[in-house]
């Protein structure tokens, strides 16, 4: 299994216990064991055709096949920008308000290396996205978690102001959430916004799951009194236009933080994705029908896995956005969710993701597991098949 708890002799101390990334080696559990993975989030089927075809012009006609302007090429900070004001009245200067990066992960990464000193402390909530505990050792700074709980993976505001301290640097927020699907409530971004602005600290942002959202409405934490000009918003191409291979990422800010995570961005890749840029481009620019039916397809998607789910004996917790949902390990009889993630693909032939890997906490995440919806019907019904034969 695992490698994370082998000392590695080369790698630095800030890096070690992270071992291959979960997604990584769930995806390759599920190769050699023939199974319906549900573990890795990405889509087994391509987005629209029209970005597509952006892209494949953009290369025949030479957009974007020599290394891009440092910051995107105008078209996409364009779009980004007209993308803000149509769906959120956000107002943000293409030129020097909009950063292009590799995907959202290479965002996440410059604005945490640019922003942190060594020693600062970067809160964020658990379970958290994979990357951010390796982005924040990889900067020297700590990082400082506050438990989000089942059924509804609410947190307790006492226990986000007791994770702050004189060496809080930054909030690090996601929301739509991975893994728990959580959608942050207009209430909860107002605290954690009152909160930022009181004690005077940036916040990053991580939207990338931003148009899937079923229950309640994605509300960014830049539009708040007094956030705009704190907040580092990071979203991608990946979710939205089913691309996931083509990483194309952005940041929206304030001029000075811009400026700020494009210097560390631009000592990273310097550039990618030129042609897929022009792509995401078009993407962006779509009618609202294209991003209406991917909501639709997506929420049907959720209803089906969640109600296979229960089917197959699994306690469940409504997934309000993401394509994830998660699920209690205990309910099938397991206590350990590891365990059972380990023997899904031998019993049953179908993979999930252990969620105590994404805790500092790890007894408030070892009964728990993610499924993805993000595939198609016939596999989501191919997996609750297999699933049905595990109680
Ligand atoms: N943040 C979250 C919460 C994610 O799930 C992902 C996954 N793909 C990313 C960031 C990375 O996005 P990208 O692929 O655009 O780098
Ligand atoms: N975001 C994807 C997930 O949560 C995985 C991306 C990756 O493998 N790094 O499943």
């Amino acid at each position: 299994m695992s490698d994370v708890s082998l000392r590695q002799p080369f790698l630095n101390a800030r890096l070690q216990g992270f071992g291959a990334t979960i997604f990584a080696e769930m995806s390759a559990l599920a190769v050699k064991t023939d199974s319906v993975n549900l573990g890795q989030g990405f889509p087994d089927k391509d987005g629209p055709s029209e970005v597509i075809e952006a892209a494949t012009s953009a290369i025949q006609n030479g957009l974007g096949n020599q290394y891009p302007p440092g910051i995107g090429v105008p078209e996409l900070r364009q779009a980004i920008s007209d993308h803000q004001q149509r769906f959120y009245g956000l107002s943000y200067d293409p030129d020097s308000e909009i950063l292009v990066t590799a995907g959202a992960s290479e965002a996440l990464a410059a604005a945490v290396l640019a922003l942190c000193e060594t020693g600062d402390e970067v809160v964020t909530f658990e379970p958290w996205y994979d990357i951010y505990g390796a982005n924040i050792a990889m900067a020297g700074a700590t990082k400082k978690v506050v438990t989000l709980r089942p059924p509804h993976y609410a947190f307790e505001e006492s226990e986000f102001l007791a994770a702050l301290s004189p060496k809080t640097r930054l909030i690090l927020l996601n929301s739509p959430h991975n893994p728990t699907g959580k959608v942050f409530s207009r209430e909860e971004l107002e605290f954690i916004a009152k909160v930022a602005v009181e004690r005077d600290l940036l916040v990053v942002t991580d939207e990338v799951y931003e148009h899937l959202v079923f229950e309640g409405e994605h509300i960014p934490i830049a539009s708040f009194p007094g956030m705009r000009e704190r907040t580092i918003a990071i979203s991608s191409g990946g979710k939205t236009f089913a691309f996931t291979g083509w990483k194309v990422g952005w940041v929206c800010s304030s001029p000075e933080l811009t400026s700020a995570v494009r210097i560390a961005k631009q000592f990273l890749t310097y550039v990618s994705g030129g042609p897929f840029q022009y792509a995401i481009a078009v993407g962006l620019a779509l009618g609202d029908d294209y991003y209406k039916n991917l909501l639709s397809d997506m929420k049907e998607k959720r209803d089906f896995l969640s109600a296979g789910l229960r089917s197959a004996g699994f306690e469940i917790f409504e997934s309000q956005g993401t394509y994830f949902v998660t699920a209690d390990a205990r309910s099938v009889g397991y206590s350990d969710g590891l365990e059972l993630c380990w023997q899904l693909p031998e019993k049953v032939g179908v993979v999930a993701v252990p969620n105590v890997v994404f805790y500092d906490n790890q007894e408030e995440g070892q009964h728990l597991i993610r499924f993805t919806f993000c595939k198609s019907l016939d596999v989501l019904g191919e997996a609750v098949h297999r699933l049905q034969s595990l109680t």
